[in-house]
């Protein structure tokens, strides 16, 4: 770590604890509502600290980080629960390189400034871990495109303005392939279906929306037609190395909070932390910690590094499988630490157990994890993938 990642490192960590923890039992209360004004205050200080955009490049007004340095900032921001850290801003490294100039100043750089918020409709009701199944339309007519189809689990899409849509196309030399859209979310056509209630109490909700008939400009596709795939995946592994940073820092606050409360809770004349039990739930969470901290930074660092892209994707799902499964365990752990204190809404035990459930399932589950690790193994070996 250089100088400037530590400082980077810490300038997260105390945006975090000083200015967003203390907000989240009244979030959790409220259904993960803040007042306006205190959400615009975090948004404010996130864009001070240089934290506003941390995946965009500078040329375009964002915050030029590293892959590494995201993870170290992100790694901060998973301390926190509720969403509460989702005011630092990620919008898709990958749309910069390839968005046209009329993409770059409608979309880009209003969300780079923090004017318009985006959203993703990929996942439907018979296509989620299957990508390649979806069966949402793109049709060309004239200069447009007609969208139809339903999309689930659409994240963050009552906070939204506009919406990334993945279609398959219906006709022309690339019928059958996958097309992404950018959408603005008061386009005609476009409906909630509903909005299921889900185990993390957060302001962000995740709607089930229906298209039907959306007709978008031709200049409303990304890259070409074909690309759609190949964007989700720069996406997943982009957001699975990052759900493993997040991963880490919940259990890094799970292990500090357990810790301290080990050594002050009195029971049958001792403090717990004196019991072997406590002890070691605690030793293995940190040493698992520990072990998908390292991963996870290795991995960033040898994609900053330009490491191979297939070589990016195998060890992106390692660090995801590995850090989201041990935050898991040492959710669980530090839920039984606290005891009946672990089962309150107010204990942050009780929020993370909840919340950390889902780093299980999206952006590709467990088990989709390990059929890309095992499918790499068998191809490349074992020192291609973790020499
Ligand atoms: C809170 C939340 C927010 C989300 N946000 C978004 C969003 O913003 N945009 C979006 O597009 N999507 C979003 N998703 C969707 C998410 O990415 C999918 O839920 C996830 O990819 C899993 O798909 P599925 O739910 O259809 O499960 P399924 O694919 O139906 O899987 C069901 C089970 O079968 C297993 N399984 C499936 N295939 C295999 C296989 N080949 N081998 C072994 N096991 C297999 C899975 O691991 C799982 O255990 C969100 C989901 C949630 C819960």
């Amino acid at each position: 770590m250089s100088d400037e990642d530590r400082e980077m490192q810490r300038r997260a960590r105390d945006f975090v604890d000083q200015e967003l923890i203390p907000h989240e039992v009244e979030a959790e209360m409220a259904g993960g509502r803040l007042p306006p004004e205190v959400v615009e205050g975090h948004r404010r200080r996130a864009r001070e600290l240089g934290f506003g955009a941390i995946t965009m490049p500078k040329e375009l007004g964002g915050d030029g980080l590293t892959l590494f340095q995201q993870a170290l900032v992100q790694e901060q921001i998973g301390r926190v629960t509720n969403g509460l850290g989702w005011v630092v801003h990620t919008p898709p490294a990958w749309l910069a390189a390839v968005a046209t100039d009329h993409q770059i100043d409608t979309w880009v750089k209003p969300t780079i400034e923090g004017d318009r918020v985006e959203c993703y409709a990929i996942t439907e009701a018979d296509a989620g871990s299957d990508v390649a199944a979806i069966k949402a339309t793109a049709r060309r007519e004239g200069d447009e495109y007609v969208l139809d189809g339903e999309k689930w689990h659409v994240t963050s899409a009552n906070l939204a303005d506009h919406v990334f849509f993945e279609g398959v196309l219906t006709d022309g030399e690339h019928a059958g392939s996958h097309a992404l859209f950018v959408v603005d979310l008061d386009s005609p056509g476009i409906r909630t279906v509903r909005t299921p209630a889900y185990s993390h109490t957060l302001a962000d909700h995740h709607p089930i929306l229906d298209f039907q008939g959306v007709r978008v400009p031709a200049a409303n596709l990304i890259g070409a037609e074909g690309d759609g795939m190949r964007f989700v995946y720069e996406w997943f592994r982009y957001e699975r190395l990052m759900i493993a940073a997040r991963c880490c820092g919940a259990a890094e606050r799970l292990i500090e909070e357990a810790t301290a409360f080990a050594k002050e809770r009195v029971a049958f004349g001792n403090p717990i932390s004196e019991y072997q039990a406590i002890q070691f739930m605690l030793a293995d969470s940190l040493t698992e910690l520990w072990a998908a901290r390292l991963m996870t930074y290795r991995t960033a660092q040898a994609m900053d590094e330009g490491a191979d892209e297939k070589l990016q994707h195998a060890q992106c799902s390692l660090a995801k499988l590995y850090a989201s499964e041990m935050a898991n365990r040492v959710a669980d752990r530090a839920v039984q630490v606290f005891g009946g204190r672990g089962y309150m809404r107010e204990n942050v035990a009780e929020r993370f157990y909840r919340e950390l459930r889902v780093e299980r399932i999206w952006e590709g589950t467990s088990e989709i994890q390990r059929v890309i690790i095992a499918d790499q193994l068998f191809k490349r070996g074992v020192d291609a993938l973790i020499g």
